[in-house]
């Protein structure tokens, strides 16, 4: 038997979702399935309902404020990302999703999905993280907002807590932006990556060096600068099959000056 035997719940409303969380400890939400199934298969996770987000339409979408804002529902596919013409207005988005994995994923996957994972390995939290995203999260208590940099708390914890869901993900005005990654194989996942914003001061994200996205701020965009600002955050990464720490913690330099110059480059043009 693939998985084991687990109740199986498709909510109409958020409300409707909410009441399923509250009233079984052991259910959990599922968005695209493309880490929690795996999960369940590799019984390292066995949820005792799963309570699909997949009919949620109010989670779905991708609206541009008149202002630049964009204000993205936590069950939007990364395909619907890369394909839509709101999303262009942070061109960051969908370039940085036609990265993740392949087409199969890329049609199921959604960014809430990703982001409550809080894989150190994956591309969207560090992205979060540079360019201040704001995440909302629902629960019996009502709704709160949480930036990006509060959100992740550990490998596989954020701040969604017990019975609450992501909603939405607003992201702020601007077009410049970069990512820089080296993935083990082509599209594959991140051995080091590095999210860069230059709209205004400049924010680098570093991924897949620490439990959650480690935030750095250069004092300029010179190359020499973000080195140092990464080496003076003293990240302990981790070693393994693919790249020792200190391998990691050389690459971390690397990949934060390129996304940084890719951001500078857009703020000139
Ligand atoms: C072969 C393969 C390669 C991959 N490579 C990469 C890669 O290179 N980079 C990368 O970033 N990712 C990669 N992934 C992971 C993929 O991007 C997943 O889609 C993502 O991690 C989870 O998104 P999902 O929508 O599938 O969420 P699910 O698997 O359905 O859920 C993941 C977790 O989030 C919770 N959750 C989901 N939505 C919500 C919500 N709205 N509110 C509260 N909790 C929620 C679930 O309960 C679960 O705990 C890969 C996956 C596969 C199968």
């Amino acid at each position: 038997m693939l998985l084991r035997e687990v109740a199986y719940a498709k909510p109409s409303s958020v409300a409707e979702a909410l009441a399923l969380l509250a009233a079984d400890d052991g259910a959990r939400a599922l968005a695209g399935g493309q880490t929690l199934i795996n999960v369940m298969k590799a019984r390292a996770g066995s949820p005792d309902t799963l309570v699909d987000l997949n009919g949620l339409d109010g989670l779905k979408g991708i609206e541009l404020g008149a202002d630049g804002t964009l204000e993205i529902g936590a069950m939007t596919t990364y395909t619907e990302l890369i394909d839509s013409s709101e999303a262009r207005a942070r061109p960051i988005l969908g370039e940085v999703c036609a990265q993740i994995a392949d087409v199969q994923v890329r049609n199921r996957g959604t960014i809430g999905g990703n982001i409550c994972s809080s894989d150190p390995t994956n591309h969207l939290p560090p992205l979060m993280v540079a360019i201040g995203a704001q995440m909302t999260v629902v629960g019996p208590n009502g709704e709160r907002t949480v930036p990006a940099e509060e959100f992740f708390l550990g490998v596989y914890m954020t701040a969604v807590g017990p019975g609450e869901l992501l909603t939405k993900i607003t992201i702020p005005p601007g077009r410049s932006d970069g990512f820089a990654s080296i993935p083990i194989g082509v599209d594959g996942t991140c051995i080091v990556n590095a999210a860069a914003s230059a709209n205004g001061e400049i924010r680098v994200a570093l991924g897949c060096v620490g439990a959650v996205p480690e935030l750095v701020r250069p004092a300029s965009a010179e190359p020499e600068a973000v080195r140092e600002a990464v080496r003076s955050a003293g990240i302990d990464p981790p070693g393994d099959v693919h790249a020792s720490a200190d391998y990691r913690r050389h690459l971390a330099e690397v990949v934060a000056a390129r996304a940084v110059e890719q951001a500078s480059t857009r703020a000139r043009e």
